[in-house]
């Protein structure tokens, strides 16, 4: 368990103060003792010497003994202190406070001792007399030279114990007072010092939490204001590279997640890293429950895994088609290369996954296209050229047949220049539509359906086939005419050659909502249900032989289904067999 600082610190503060303080009163005191003993020594001293100078009587007398016992008592009156006459042999003829003739021989007290040797010096003693600690002091009492007496003086100690004591007490009531202030100085001085770091800590653990904007206070010492910026600029450095980590990493996202090619990266154990949202829709997988999980558990496709596990273990990118049949069939390609860590190690792999199943829609549309043109185109050609060689043959020689063979080869030659000009037609209308060249006007449709009836005028006649227009005069879309009649056209002449004679053909033109409506309606065969939905593909044919017999291409309804989107439109068509058929065309538009 760590100590707060404020308890490391103040403990520490109050220790130095009150040691020092008590070091620095001890030593004052031990000073202050000393000079009052040394001030009390000189004092016994000079009180001693001046004694020794009142029982001489001239140069080479003393006072009497008696007079001296006298004089001791007097002046222990005048002096608070012991004083003590003893003749050189330490016999006490005078003494303040004991009776001389009581007192045992003081020769060889030491403060007697060192007078005598000529260097008094103060003793301190308890007296065994007087029953008290005393300091004594001794001079000697010379005549002629010569030692005849010492007189000696003594203090109690008690009282200078007791003016100690009285000083101990004063300096420990102030080294307490002086202690008190100090430790609520230390505890000042040491919360300044801890209350900055608290700030600083608690911005901390914003900055832990995320709160960067935070700015810690400025303000304390040099030092912690020095910090405290310096933790601001890296609070506002940090924010700004997450700042700049996130945009950096919501851009990849954002790329990854943008991208029409599914992105699919695997580890070493084909466990799926990462997946974008086009890897998912193409796989059709869930890429949450995806993620973390084997491949070979949410995705079935051999093909895939075995690219992946090739990808892994190469150093160039491998490529492959995989079929994916879910409930939807599709075709994917796929560049799959290894992921590497910064050491180079293959760590994964990663897979680039395209949907091509358009493009081999188209490729397989195209490749259809060419075939059904090519024999489309061979059937009267191969016509053509072996009635020619017939002719050449020598039939050319026979009129009649030559006759019949030249109308064989004419009428293969139209065919073939229908199929042509069909094959023209189909290709410009496209090409207008892909290139936005279809300029449409709001024009009346009727005379655009008078035309077109108009032009199949003939057939019908020849088929005793009336066809009749519905449509108000008024009656306006945005069309282009020349178009929109070709479509008519195709469809009055499917509906006039797929009739017997007696049957009805109508136009009619009307609005539905926003959008106008032209019916190509029949009252001729009808076609099978399971042809309807092919019907407006290129070549398509419900009964070939017939169509070629009646001189179609199979490329009518297609024309007009492509006219029909060239309008931003579409074409429909309800039949019954065996009562006819209605071609609907939807127009937008309406004006
Ligand atoms: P074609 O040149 O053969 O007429 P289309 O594309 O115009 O080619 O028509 C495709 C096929 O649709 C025709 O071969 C025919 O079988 C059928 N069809 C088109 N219109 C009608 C119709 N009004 N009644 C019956 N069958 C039709």
């Amino acid at each position: 368990m760590r100590r707060r600082l404020l308890r490391q610190i103040y403990p520490t503060y109050l220790l130095i103060i009150l040691v020092s303080l008590f070091i620095v009163s001890w030593c004052a005191l031990r000073c202050m003792e000393a000079l009052h003993r040394s001030q009390l020594e000189r004092d016994l001293l000079s009180q001693a010497r001046l004694l020794e100078r009142t029982l001489h009587t001239g140069e080479s007398s003393l006072l009497s003994p008696e007079r001296i016992a006298q004089l001791c008592r007097e002046f222990s009156q005048l002096l608070p202190i012991r004083i003590t006459v003893l003749l050189e042999n330490g016999r006490v003829i005078g003494d303040s406070d004991a009776n001389p003739a009581l007192m045992e021989n003081h020769r060889n007290r030491p403060e007697v001792r060192a007078a005598a040797e000529g260097a008094p010096k103060a003793v301190e003693r308890y007296s065994s007399t007087i029953r008290q600690r005393l300091l004594y002091m001794a001079v000697p009492v010379n005549v002629n030279g010569q030692t005849e007496m010492f007189v000696r003086v003594a203090m109690p100690l008690d009282e200078i114990d007791q003016a100690m004591r009285s000083i101990i007490h004063r300096v420990t009531i102030a080294g307490l007072i002086v202690a008190l202030l100090a430790g609520c100085f230390a505890f000042w001085v040491a919360r300044h010092v801890t209350q900055p770091l608290k700030q600083i800590r608690e911005g901390a653990l914003r900055f832990a939490h995320g709160d960067l904007s935070y700015k810690l206070p400025v303000t304390g010492s040099e030092e912690m204001a020095a910090l405290s910026a310096a933790m601001n600029q890296m609070a506002t450095q940090m924010d700004d590279r997450i700042k700049q980590l996130l945009t950096e990493r919501n851009t990849r996202v954002g790329v990854f997640e943008s991208m029409t090619e599914g992105l699919l990266a695997v580890d070493k154990s084909r466990i799926v890293v990462e997946l974008n949202r086009a890897a998912g829709t193409l796989l059709g997988i869930d890429i949450e429950k995806t993620k973390g999980q084997p491949l070979e558990t949410r995705v079935r496709n051999t093909e895939l895994h075995r690219l992946l596990a090739t990808a892994i273990d190469s150093d160039t990118p491998v490529e492959g088609e995989i079929q994916l049949n879910g409930e939807t069939s599709r075709i994917l390609n796929v560049r799959g290369s290894a992921l590497c860590n910064p050491d180079g190690d293959h760590i994964g792999a990663l897979a680039v996954m395209q949907d091509i199943t358009r493009v081999r829609q188209l490729e397989q549309m195209r490749q259809d296209f060419v075939a059904n043109v090519s024999h489309e185109l061979k059937t009267p050609i191969t016509s053509i050229k072996g009635f020619v060689e017939t002719l050449q043959d020598g039939a050319d020689a026979d009129p009649k047949a030559r006759s019949r063979f030249l109308g064989i080869i004419a009428k293969q030659a139209e065919h073939l220049n229908a199929i042509v000009a069909d094959l023209l037609m189909l290709s410009s209308v496209e090409h207008q539509t892909r290139q936005h060249l279809v300029s449409l006007e709001p024009l009346p449709l009727r005379p655009v359906l008078e035309s077109a009836v108009e032009v199949c005028n003939v057939q019908a006649t020849a088929k005793q086939i009336p066809v009749t227009i519905t449509c108000p005069d008024n009656l306006k879309a945005l069309i282009s005419p020349h178009l929109l009649e070709q479509a008519v056209t195709n469809l009055v002449d499917n509906a006039l050659k797929y009739s017997d004679p007696g049957a009805l053909v109508n136009v009619t033109a009307s609005t539905e909502g926003p959008n106008v409506i032209i019916d190509v309606q029949d009252t001729g065969r009808g076609i099978e249900h399971r042809h309807l939905d092919r019907l407006f593909e290129r070549f398509y044919r419900v009964d070939k032989g017939r169509s070629r017999q009646l001189g179609g291409t199979g490329l009518g309804l297609s024309i007009v289904k492509h006219i029909a989107l060239a309008h931003g439109g579409r074409i429909t068509v309800e039949s019954t067999l065996g009562e006819g058929s209605t071609f609907r065309l939807h127009l937008q538009n309406a004006l």
